[in-house]
Formats: structure tokens, C-alpha cells, sequence
């Protein structure tokens, strides 16, 4: 049975929802920082991209982890506790606001979609989507990028202009916008969070079969060191931000990824867990703006978490 509490925060969650209607498309143009990511997508053999381009659009694009983009195998070390905001500083989003404008060449459904995920993190979270009003600074600019396609993001805040792209739905299949979720994994990314199966401690919770990785994408499987690795959470199996079992896989009875623990399952992309949404509020300083916020996200986290 639902607790009241529970009730309270659905009517919430509806009121919020009417009191933000759609924002109208903006007509100044868009234009993209491509020049910037050509240079960090991996040039694969032809095979291979053909390959890649039957797989799921948030493996196909290419690029370092799948999905991240601006990430060479250097920086990737460099970078790869983007969660640590006390080492990258600029890397967060200012005041947890976040300016995005949607790209009106997406449908009004595949808007409404993006809209969906972004106001279901702004909900359980303190992040504050906002339209761009086309003077802010650093926005993002949700954009369904053709080359490379598919579902990727820098991680955090990377400055200017900072493209996320979310392939629309084509005859092939959804896509990135069957539903909210990968937009949410994508604006996850470019809140600053990485892959949960990239934490140093992951051999304790997943077996990574490597003979059934395609070969070019081991790295895609690359941990943190444990040096450098903070987190405050437990390792998280329903991580929106989380591999399935058969990214990068070789074939259909080729598993990549296999739970430790026997009932865990991995790579759900519905929402938030529940740690998902600590991880973000804790990252964005939520919990220490006033009690009664620490309360609210908390009970969002709680009852809303995956
Ligand atoms: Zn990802």
C-alpha cells in the first residue's frame, strides 16, 4: 500500500508539471561545437562502425565509453572522477542551474520526451532547468547530431555551447527516445557522472567476460584507480548509469557484464535509482541548502528511486 507521503509527493509532481508548460522553440540559430568532439571520436575500422551502427544507439556513436564525448584515453584519466568538483570545480553547473534549449528539429512527442527527463531529475533534485534565454553563458544545446549518431554527452559543464545528442526515433527502432531514460543517463553525464561500472571497486560486484568484448572496445571497460576514487555510495546495480549485461558484446549469448550478486539486474534505463538520486543532490550541494530541502529530496530519492 502507498504511503500518504507518497500520495502528497504525486500530487506534487502534477502540479509541478501544470505550473511549467513547454517552452516555446527559440528561432536563433544553433549552432554546434563539432570541431571540438571530431577530434575525440575513435576513428574504428569500417567493419566495426557498421557494426556499431546495429547496436544500441547509446553504444553506437563511437566515442570513449560509448557515449561520453570529448574524452581522449589521456584526459579520460584526467577526468574520470568528474564527480570530484573539488578538483574540477568548473566543471560544475553555477548555482545547480542548468540553461538547455531543445533543438526544434525534434518532433513535438521527441520534445516532450527530453522535457519528461529533464523535469524528472529537476523534481527529485535541486537542479534547476531553465530555458535558454539566449544570453546565458553555458547552456545545453539538446541536439539530435547526425555524425556521430546516437546517445552521448560531455561530462559536466564543459563551457559555451555544450552539445547533447539524442538520435530521434527512426524506422530502425526508438532509438535514444523510446522514453525518458537514456535522456536522463545523457543529462546525468552532463551533470558530471560517470558509468557506475567504471568505479575501481567493480570486480567485487560485476564479472567482466572479456573474451566476449569486441575486441577495439575493451577500454570501454576501464576502471578508476582506487587512489583517486571517492564515492560515497554503494556500489549501485540499478545505476541508471549502469552497462547492461551485453554492451559491447561480441554476440547474443555473449554477456560482458555479469552480476555477482544472483537477483541483480543491471542497465535499466526507467529513472533514477534511488542512489542516482542521492549521488546527484549530494554532488549539487542540495542537501545543505535548508532542512526542509534535505528533507524533500530525500523523501523523493526515497519514494520515487528506482
Ligand atoms: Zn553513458
Amino acid at each position: 500500500m502507498m504511503h500518504c507521503s507518497g500520495l502528497m509527493l504525486i500530487v506534487m509532481l502534477v502540479a509541478y508539471s501544470l505550473a511549467s508548460p513547454l517552452p516555446k522553440p527559440m528561432p536563433f540559430p544553433e549552432i554546434s561545437s563539432l570541431s571540438f568532439l571530431q577530434k575525440s571520436v575513435v576513428d574504428y575500422d569500417r567493419n566495426v562502425q557498421l557494426n556499431l551502427k546495429q547496436a544500441d544507439p547509446e553504444v553506437s556513436p563511437g566515442m570513449w565509453e560509448g557515449d561520453i564525448a570529448g574524452l581522449s584515453f589521456d584526459t579520460y584519466y584526467t577526468w574520470r572522477l568528474g564527480l570530484r568538483f573539488e578538483v574540477f570545480p568548473e566543471r560544475r553547473w553555477k548555482n545547480a542551474t542548468v540553461p538547455y534549449h531543445i533543438s526544434h528539429k525534434y518532433s513535438s512527442i521527441d520534445r516532450e520526451t527530453i522535457q519528461t527527463a529533464l523535469y524528472t531529475i529537476g523534481l527529485m533534485t535541486c537542479i534547476d532547468f531553465v530555458p535558454y534565454d539566449g544570453d546565458a553563458e553555458d547552456y545545453l544545446l539538446i541536439w539530435p547530431v547526425e555524425e556521430p549518431a546516437g546517445c552521448w554527452s560531455f561530462i559536466g559543464r564543459t563551457g559555451g555551447q555544450q552539445v547533447l545528442s539524442l538520435q530521434p526515433p527512426d524506422s530502425q527502432g526508438p532509438k535514444c527516445l523510446g522514453g525518458p531514460g537514456k535522456a536522463i543517463h545523457e543529462t546525468l553525464h552532463a551533470l558530471g557522472i560517470f558509468h557506475e561500472q567504471s568505479r575501481a571497486d567493480r570486480d567485487d560486484y560485476v564479472t567482466l567476460n572479456r573474451e566476449n568484448v569486441i575486441k577495439p572496445f575493451l577500454h570501454n571497460f576501464a576502471k578508476q584507480s582506487l587512489v583517486n576514487t571517492t564515492y560515497d555510495f554503494e556500489y549501485d546495480y540499478a545505476s541508471i548509469m549502469h552497462y547492461g549485461t551485453h554492451f559491447f558484446s561480441a554476440g547474443k549469448d555473449k554477456p560482458t557484464l555479469v552480476p555477482k550478486r544472483r537477483d541483480a539486474r543491471i542497465g535499466q534505463r526507467d529513472g533514477l535509482s534511488r542512489t542516482d538520486c542521492y549521488k546527484v543532490n549530494k554532488l549539487y550541494g542540495c542537501f545543505e541548502r535548508s532542512p526542509y530541502e534535505k528533507l524533500k529530496y530525500e523523501s523523493f530519492c526515497d519514494i520515487l528511486g528506482l
